[in-house]
């Protein structure tokens, strides 16, 4: 198997919420740095953006002509921002998964690799793929997760690993349906990690939290 994780709610759940604020705080502040205004507008700038274009940042490109670097320089300054605390379970969780194991986030990967060395899961992780190497272009869409496996397959030839045959093969864990769905339709193995009841048909397994993957059987 090779292990993919998304970052944000996934590596870290929902109980650590308060980190995923953090950031989301910073990211209303750089659109107010942008457009003017007061915070309560930017807000709504950003709620108009986020449903408009998915992501507050692709909005900020279309519109503010923003470069993605500097909004990710600003919003992740370490000292206004919260990290998951430390978790050797989940650092032996993953040490104990047989195979490779990344990082696939709609993050710049410095916040993930931040969060991950504040878990001490980061020595158990063997790379992050991250929105800039995709061009800013991140999930859902079919391009960022078609850049994923040509990584993928670099990326384990380097490591010595062949390239798995099925894509069955290929695990992504995500709290997002949506982000999960295009895996499905490549015939990824899905596990969607998310505490809702709710679980549509397609979805391979669902856990409530990271540390259920070692119930399953895979
Ligand atoms: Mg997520």
């Amino acid at each position: 198997m090779v292990w993919l994780f998304d970052y944000d709610l996934t590596l870290y759940g929902t109980e650590e919420r308060c980190v995923i604020n953090s950031l989301d705080h910073r990211i209303s502040l750089f659109v107010q740095k942008t457009v003017g205004g007061d915070f309560e507008s930017a807000h709504k700038i950003r709620t108009d953006y986020l449903e408009r274009f998915g992501t507050t940042l692709a909005g900020l490109m279309a519109m503010n002509n923003t470069d993605p670097d500097d909004f990710f320089d600003f919003i992740h300054v370490p000292d206004f921002l919260t990290y998951p605390k430390k978790a050797p379970e989940k650092l032996a969780l993953l040490q104990s998964l047989k195979g490779p194991r990344f990082v696939f986030t709609n993050g710049r990967h410095d916040w993930s690799e931040a969060g991950m060395a504040h878990m001490g899961i980061d020595s158990a992780i063997d790379g992050v793929f991250d929105l800039k190497q995709l061009d800013w272009v991140g999930k859902p869409h079919d391009s960022a997760y078609v850049k994923m496996e040509k990584w993928l397959a670099e990326k384990l030839a380097g490591m010595g690993v062949a390239y798995p045959e099925n894509p069955k093969e290929i695990v992504l864990l995500e709290d997002s349906l949506r982000n999960l769905e295009p895996a499905h339709r490549r015939g990824w193995t899905t596990i969607f990690v998310n505490p809702t009841t709710d679980t549509p048909n397609w979805v391979d397994f669902h856990i409530p939290h990271l540390m259920n993957l070692a119930d399953l059987k895979l």
